[in-house]
């Protein structure tokens, strides 16, 4: 027999319309050999009448099929008594719905919006005899199932969500085995149409949120079966520059090597390696501030435990996670955490950040400006030294990766350029040295030699051992201010002149 032409007429231009089967009806009889409710039947044609729901498509089927089957010939034998049975529809009934297309409400952006005039004890009445074989009646409990959504969704604090179903695997192959053996057009999964049904109960009950299945807030997780909940949260991402104002304390939390974080004699119990870091400094405070329950720093590279990090400081990007606040204002945080930590560390410039800055962030070309206070036990000569630490510029330095880095880097060498140099000799024999180099130079390294994997380095250009006493990062440049920054112009572009492309594999492997 021939389609509907309702059915035809809805959607011309889909090409599911063109794989129609003639037995639209016949696959809806098979189908109604298992006791199915409206919902169940209708969505093995979730993509025939457009702006229908599944539940209006399965019971208009099941309406047809009635009529079809009180025809008193042999036209229809797939229309077996059983299934007949599972048809009980009045002449009243038709009447009264009228088989209207859904009216347009508030919700048809939605795009199966259902009918709020629906007949729900029709669909009882269908299932009477017992629950739908399929979803075994879940569908009856929707706004039951929005509340428990709506209830752990009072606890967070998002502008977007999502909702996903976790089925049970039974059912799941119950659904299968339909669509096995009865066929379908393009029908659609159980899961998808919970999802929505849901979602739409719980965005139709909440003020000021988007649905946003791409990338929400907050993805609320429930099992229909058991009525439990999870969420996925996504993170907060802050932005900003940190300067470390101490020396003795790593960037981010580092545990004990010993025992890897359980705690031992060497590490008193504490399971670290060092008290405190500044991942710790900055996000204790924003984790408390956001009520998160874990936090990451991330870094455009790092320096050493026994370096400080100074002048503008470092950019970094601070993951918080599951926060149950998103809202923060970046001068009142910025206080707190100078207020809270600004003897260790302080902070200036946050703004929000988003994931896909982290790594922007975390591989970004830069520059650095550092600050040495060095010593040898051979005298350091002004002039001598202002020469040789003008050589350093000249000239590309091959450094390979240090011995006390080579455990967790890999052994190669790497080429840096250091884009200026300049030296100061103090009274007691010691001597300043200011550096702005590529970012992923080993600075110590430059200086001491490294026993001959950096070459040149000051040490070997002069021919005395170096010892480097103090280290400090003055300033991480982005790209975008490397041309800008006073004094900085003609060195940025000798970055490009020089590598070419900039080496940033290289670089985000390096620490200075
Ligand atoms: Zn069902
Ligand atoms: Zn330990």
């Amino acid at each position: 027999m021939c389609c509907p032409s309702w059915v035809v007429n809805s959607e011309p231009d889909d090409p599911a319309i063109d794989r129609v089967p003639a037995d639209l009806l016949e696959t809806a009889a098979c189908a109604l050999s298992k006791n199915l409710c409206d919902h169940c039947l209708g969505r093995l044609f979730a993509k025939l009448g457009f702006g229908l729901g599944n539940e209006e498509r399965g019971r208009a089927l099941r309406v047809v099929l009635a009529m079809v089957g009180e025809r008193e010939d042999e036209s229809t034998p797939f229309i077996s008594r059983e299934i007949l049975e599972r048809l009980p529809v009045h002449k009243e009934d038709i009447q009264e719905s009228g088989m209207e297309p859904a009216p347009d409400t508030p919700t048809s952006s939605w795009n199966e919006p259902s009918s709020p005039s629906f007949n729900r004890a029709w669909m009882e009445e269908v299932s009477e005899g017992g629950k739908c074989w399929l979803c075994e009646d879940v569908f009856h409990s929707l706004d039951e199932l929005a509340s428990v959504v709506l209830d752990e969704a009072s606890r967070w604090e998002f502008s977007t969500f999502s909702v996903g179903c976790r089925m049970d695997p039974r059912t799941v192959e119950r659904e299968q085995l339909l669509w096995q053996e009865c066929g379908g057009v393009s029908p659609e999964p159980i899961k998808e149409e919970l999802n929505r049904e849901i979602g739409k109960r719980v965005f139709e009950r909440l003020d000021g949120v988007e649905f946003d299945r791409a990338d929400p807030d907050i993805t609320f997780v429930l099992d229909p079966l058991y009525r439990s909940i999870t969420c996925q949260v996504k993170p907060v991402f802050i932005l900003g520059r940190y300067r470390k104002l101490v020396r003795g304390i790593p960037q981010t939390r580092w545990p004990c090597r010993h025992c890897r974080g359980k705690g031992c004699d060497r590490c008193g119990g504490t399971g670290r390696m060092y008290e405190t870091s500044v991942e710790e400094q900055i996000g204790k405070h924003v984790v408390k501030i956001l009520e998160g329950e874990d936090f990451k720093l991330h870094g455009m590279g790092r320096e050493d435990v026994d370096v400080m990090t100074l002048g503008t400081g470092r950019p970094f990007i601070l993951e918080v996670r599951r926060p149950r606040k998103r809202t923060f204002s970046p001068v009142d945080l910025e206080k707190v955490i100078n207020e809270g930590s600004g003897e260790m560390v302080s902070v200036h410039s946050l703004r929000r950040a988003s994931r896909k800055e982290v790594p922007l962030i975390k591989g970004a070309p830069s520059l650095k400006r550092y600050r040495a206070l060095i010593s040898s036990t051979s005298s350091l000569d002004e002039e001598k030294v202002k020469y040789n630490i003008s050589l350093l510029a000249k000239s590309p330095i091959e450094q390979r990766t240090p011995v006390r880095v080579a455990h967790r880097r890999a052994d190669k060498v790497r080429r840096k350029w250091v884009h200026e140099a300049s030296v100061e000799v103090l009274s007691d024999g010691k001597a300043v040295i200011e550096l702005l180099t590529d970012g992923g130079l080993y600075i110590k390294e430059l200086l001491h030699g490294d026993g001959g994997r950096t070459e040149p380095s000051l040490s070997s250009l002069m021919e005395i051992p170096i010892e480097v006493e103090t280290l400090d990062v003055m300033g991480v440049l982005f790209e975008d201010e490397m041309g800008t920054k006073e004094g900085v112009e003609s060195h940025g572009k000798k970055v490009q002149g020089h590598n070419g492309k900039h080496q940033t594999d290289a670089q985000k492997e390096a620490q200075e």
